[in-house]
C-alpha cells in the first residue's frame, strides 16, 4: 500500500516519440498543431436538428437526463437553452450509459476572458465516463499542445487549431470505439477516436495509448479495465463553460 501510494506521489516522467522529435508529456515546447479558421464560426443561432434515430441527451428544455457525478441533482447553471459547469459542482454526467459512439457536442467557452493557458476555457467531453476530449479556450491561448482544445488530454495534439473566438458556440463530433480487455484487465483493443472540431478533421482514427488523467507535469495514467458503458460526462474546471445540443449514436463494435 505503502508503494502504491509511494508511486502515486511520485508517477515516472512520460515521453512521447514522435515524427518531430522526442517530446515530454504536456511539453510547452513542442511544436504546436496548426491555426486553421473554421469556415462556420458561432454563426448557428439555433442549433442543428439531430438525426432521427438519435439519443437526445440535452436539446435545451430540462436537465432531466443529467445528474451531478454522485447521482444527486446537478448545480450547474441550466438557462436560455444551455447548461453552464460551475465551479465547485462537479462533474455533470449523463443517465444513460454508453459504448461505442457518435457524439454531438455543442460548447461555448466564456466570452469574458480570464486566465489564461489552462486556466482559460477550461471544461472537457468525458466518453465512457473517462477518456476526455478537451474542451479549452484556444483562441490565442498558447498552452502545451497535448492540453488544448480537441487534444486527447495528454495522449494525442489536435491535427489543428480549429478553435472559434470566446464565447462563440463550437461543434465536436466524435466517434468512439470503446477499449477491450482480457479477463486479467490487459487492453486487448485499445479505444479509436476521430473528432472533428467545428467542421475540421482534427483526430483521425487515433488509438489511445491509455488514461487521459492528469498525475502530475509530464505523467499520464495508463490504461485500467473497466465496463463496456459510461456516462457522458463534462468536466467542471472551475471556467464556466457552456454546452447544448448534445446527442448520441449508439455503434456496434
Ligand atoms: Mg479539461
Amino acid at each position: 500500500m505503502w508503494a502504491q501510494q509511494a508511486a502515486k506521489k511520485e508517477p515516472p516522467v512520460q515521453w512521447v516519440d514522435t515524427p518531430t522529435g522526442r517530446w515530454m508529456v504536456h511539453d510547452e515546447a513542442r511544436p504546436k498543431p496548426p491555426v486553421v479558421t473554421p469556415g462556420v464560426c458561432g454563426a448557428q443561432e439555433t442549433p442543428a436538428r439531430p438525426p432521427s434515430d438519435a439519443v437526445v441527451l440535452f436539446d435545451g428544455t430540462s436537465l432531466s437526463n443529467w445528474t451531478s457525478e454522485k447521482g444527486q441533482p446537478s448545480k450547474w447553471v441550466f438557462r436560455d437553452g444551455y447548461m453552464e459547469s460551475v465551479k465547485g459542482a462537479g462533474y455533470i454526467r449523463s443517465r444513460q450509459e454508453f459504448g461505442s459512439a457518435q457524439i454531438h457536442v455543442e460548447f461555448a467557452t466564456p466570452s469574458i476572458v480570464t486566465g489564461v493557458g489552462q486556466g482559460r476555457g477550461n471544461s472537457g467531453v468525458f466518453v465512457h465516463g473517462r477518456y476526455e476530449v478537451q474542451v479549452l479556450d484556444s483562441y490565442e491561448n498558447p498552452t502545451y499542445p497535448d492540453g488544448q482544445c480537441g487534444a486527447l488530454y495528454g495522449r494525442a495534439l489536435p491535427l489543428a487549431n480549429a478553435s472559434c473566438k470566446p464565447g462563440q458556440w463550437q461543434t465536436y463530433d466524435i466517434i468512439y470505439h470503446r477499449p477491450l480487455f482480457d479477463q486479467s484487465g490487459k487492453v486487448t483493443r485499445k479505444a479509436v477516436f476521430t473528432v472533428i472540431h467545428n467542421g475540421i478533421l482534427i483526430q483521425d482514427h487515433v488509438a489511445l495509448e491509455g488514461g487521459t488523467d492528469y498525475l502530475g507535469p509530464h505523467t499520464v495514467s495508463e490504461y485500467t479495465a473497466h465496463g463496456d458503458k459510461g456516462p457522458l460526462m463534462f468536466q467542471d474546471h472551475n471556467n464556466p463553460v457552456r454546452f447544448r445540443n448534445v446527442w448520441i449514436r449508439e455503434l456496434q463494435d
